[in-house]
Formats: C-alpha cells, sequence, structure tokens
C-alpha cells in the first residue's frame, strides 16, 4: 500500500517498536485500578467482531496476544499492554461494544468506565477507532465518536477486513467515512486502511502507534 503520509524511517521505528516486546499488564473493571506511570497510551476500541484481537496480534506480531474471540464481545475489561524494548508504551484494548446479549447493567457499567477513563486519562495519546471496512460507521460508532468529541480525545479511524470488500466498495467506503469524519472535531482527517488477513496497512498502523510513543 502508498504511504505518502509516512517516511521510511517512520516505518521502520513502527515496525521496531511494534514487534519488540509486548507484555500483559493487567484488565482493568473499576477507574482506581488503571496503571498508574505516565507512559504514553494509545488504545484500540470498535464493535465487536470488527476485527480488535486479530488487528492487535497482527500489530504486534503476536499471533496470541490479544485472543481472538470465540463468541464475539467476551472482553469486557480495560486490557493494558506494555509495548516495547524499553516499555515504551501502553497499548490498551478496549471491551468491544455492541454485543447484543450484554445486559442493560453491564452496558452502563462500561459505557460509564469507558466515559471515566477518556475523561481523565491524560496520557492517552489516540483512540484508534476500528471500522469494518465492509460496513463503514454504524450508528453504535457514531455514539462512540460524540463521545470521543465530547472528551476531546484525539481519535483516528482504522478501517478493517479491507481484503473482504471488492476495490470499488472499499473507496466508496473510503470516501463515505472521510467525510463523515470532516464534521467531527476531534477526528484525524487519515484513514488507515488495513487487513489482519493480509498484513496490508500494518506498516502503516505501527508508524503511527510509533509516532505518538515518542511524542513525550
Ligand atoms: P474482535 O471481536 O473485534 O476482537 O474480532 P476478531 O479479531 O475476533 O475477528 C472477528 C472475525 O473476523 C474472526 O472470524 C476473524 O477471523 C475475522 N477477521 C479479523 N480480521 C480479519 C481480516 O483482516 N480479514 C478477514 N477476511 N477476516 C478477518
Amino acid at each position: 500500500m502508498d504511504s505518502p503520509e509516512f517516511s521510511a524511517a517512520d516505518i521502520a521505528r513502527g515496525e521496531a517498536l511494534c514487534k519488540g516486546p509486548c507484555v500483559f499488564v493487567k484488565g482493568v473493571t473499576r477507574i482506581e485500578d488503571l496503571p498508574k506511570d505516565n507512559r504514553p497510551e494509545v488504545a484500540f476500541a470498535g464493535r465487536s467482531n470488527v476485527g480488535k484481537s486479530s488487528l492487535i496480534n497482527a500489530l504486534t506480531g503476536k499471533k496470541t496476544l490479544a485472543r481472538v474471540s470465540v463468541t464475539p464481545g467476551r472482553t469486557r475489561e480495560l486490557n493494558f499492554f506494555v509495548l516495547g524494548k524499553e516499555g515504551e508504551l501502553h497499548l490498551l484494548d478496549m471491551p468491544g461494544y455492541g454485543y447484543a446479549r450484554a445486559t442493560k447493567a453491564q452496558v452502563k457499567g462500561w459505557t460509564r468506565l469507558i466515559g471515566d477513563y477518556l475523561k481523565g486519562r491524560r496520557e492517552l495519546k489516540r483512540v484508534f477507532l476500528l471500522i469494518d471496512a465492509r460496513h463503514g460507521i454504524k450508528p453504535n460508532d457514531r455514539e462512540t465518536m460524540k463521545l470521543l468529541d465530547e472528551t476531546a480525545v484525539s481519535y483516528q479511524v482504522v478501517l478493517t477486513k479491507a481484503d473482504k470488500p471488492k476495490a470499488s466498495e472499499l473507496v466508496a467506503v473510503q470516501a463515505k467515512v472521510a467525510e463523515e469524519l470532516a464534521k467531527h472535531p476531534a477526528a484525524y482527517p487519515l484513514i488507515l486502511t488495513t487487513s489482519a488477513r493480509t498484513g496490508g496497512g500494518i506498516p502503516e498502523l505501527r508508524a503511527a502507534v510509533a509516532l505518538l510513543a515518542d511524542e513525550r
């Protein structure tokens, strides 16, 4: 994939960082249990089944880091990992949303946890918001975007499963997503298009992550 946005050095730095050690720190269900060191942090969010576990595994080059869900939406905690030889960055795997079998009370609990996290987390550099390249932005993605706009957290859309749609369909979804993002103040305009299956777009995503890790 062409990447006019990233230099060869950015791509190399991304690979060095993301293919380095990645260690699970903890799963957090209560706001007071968040890791307290001041490492820069990036978070991955998206609807359940969007391909988040697969993408995190492709990003880090680890096969079983984030468990690819047998039951969609099984991850219900804020799962923190430390990434890089020097422990440069926290990577956060957020619970997938839109899981049909969750109870109202569960959804309320997660929504509050995530809202509190987004409001108060100064080390959070960016949320990567994963959107399925076949479907584009769905109503519950819009709710997440609204929350990110309100909490003024910078976010960037990452299209997943880009190997699935036809080329023409992919271009149409990219254009539609870009048009919608232009209306959101906290959205980063560059959309990253990825496939965990083919590895397309993964070097660029790694470069984006590394640039954020270096932003101290
Ligand atoms: P999560 O619930 O968001 O963590 O999603 P998973 O990573 O568990 O993936 C959900 C389903 O989508 C699984 O069946 C994966 O094999 C599939 N999937 C994930 N990434 C890709 C991809 O890049 N291409 C294709 N074709 N399928 C994918």
